[in-house]
């Protein structure tokens, strides 16, 4: 069955703010053939409705589940009224939504807000897309604010030498953007990787991008060896920005478009976050060309076989990352609950 998608804001959050409604569509969207079980390892369709509540039996494992099981949104005390409009304003505006706003817009805490855009942009990672071809641009960035007198740093050498990627204290992000072709826009590709070496971004390339294909760059001599197995064209922007179809003006616009959200929305981004934002906006970007509700739909669809629980989303942080079993033992004792036989209701819907 194919659900009725609201065209606005203002009819989705209408529409959504019946908790049924709510729950009946995202069901439709996560199931279309059926209800199945999400539990790990089941799947079966055997599964009865339990009365009064938006949940169901399996009969095959003896689980209770929700729509919301094995998706983003599990074990999350927030209903899908408020879940689905906050999805579609992170799909609907360009620049993203900051925890603030949506804490207003809502009525939760920033605090609440903030993990569920988290939860959000793990739905909006995108998976298994297929790989580059045709004509690629690739670049890469600094993105970060700048280290306190870090303008101009002394080499091996002793001579000064304006700070240059790392040594700034910024991270350095890699992307690349296919050109449109076969009706579809150009498709953008961005990660945060160690640094600027050829050791790093060549294989980079390789994962990405199919052999053969051409590729544009500046005249970053990492991307030399890109010569063997592509078509391989450099632009040095010291003399010009495009010769012909020499340019890398599309990974450019993209890397506006998320240095916009940045400094507009998300002000000040942790480095260990920064590869969310990324998700966040390239799957806007590569979305651009549809319409609110589309989108919406499209990010939706990414909930489902994903979970992150707060523990696992900051325990990146630099002082957790030296206790990593926190996190294990978090997931560990997930798996472990997802394995275990319940009978009776299940606390986790
Ligand atoms: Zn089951």
């Amino acid at each position: 069955m194919e659900a009725a998608v609201p065209r606005t804001l203002k009819e989705a959050v209408t529409y959504f703010a019946d908790d049924e409604t709510a729950n009946g569509f995202f069901v439709a969207i996560r199931w279309p053939n059926g209800v199945a079980c999400p539990r790990y390892g089941c799947g079966s369709a055997n599964v009865v409705t339990i009365k009064n509540r938006n949940a169901w039996r399996c009969r095959e494992c003896g689980r209770h589940f929700s729509v919301k099981v094995g998706t983003v949104f599990e074990a999350s005390p927030i209903g899908l009224d408020k879940w689905l409009p906050a999805l579609w304003l992170l799909t609907a505006n360009r620049n993203g939504v900051s925890s603030y706003e949506l804490g207003r817009a809502l009525g939760v805490t920033q605090k609440t807000a903030w993990f569920m855009l988290h939860r959000l942009r793990l739905a909006l990672k995108e998976d298994g897309a297929p790989i580059l071809s045709g004509e690629v641009e690739a670049d890469e960035t600094f993105i970060g604010g700048k280290k306190k007198g870090q303008g101009l740093f002394t080499n091996a050498l002793g001579m000064k030498k304006l700070a240059h990627g790392p040594a700034t204290g910024k991270a350095t992000v890699f992307g690349m953007v296919q050109r449109g072709k076969d009706g579809k826009p150009s498709q953008v590709r961005a990660m945060v990787v160690p640094n600027h070496k050829a050791s790093t971004l060549i294989p980079k390339i390789y994962e990405n991008i199919v052999p053969g294909s051409t590729i544009y760059t500046d005249a970053l001599r990492s991307y030399r060896q890109a010569d063997r197995d592509f078509v391989h064209e450099f632009i040095d922007h010291s003399v010009a920005y495009v010769n012909g179809r020499i340019t890398t003006n599309r990974i450019e616009n993209f890397w506006s478009c998320v240095k916009r959200m940045l400094h507009g929305t998300y002000i000040a981004v942790r480095p260990f976050h920064l590869d969310a934002y990324l998700d966040e906006q390239v799957f806007r970007f590569n979305v651009r060309d549809q319409k609110d509700g589309a989108r919406f739909v499209a990010g939706l669809k990414g909930a489902d076989g994903r979970r992150v629980t707060y523990a696992v989303l900051t325990s990146s942080h630099p002082l957790w990352r030296l206790r990593p079993g926190r996190a294990a033992r978090a997931e560990a004792r997930r798996r472990k609950l997802d394995e275990t036989p319940i009978s009776g209701v299940s606390d986790r819907l």
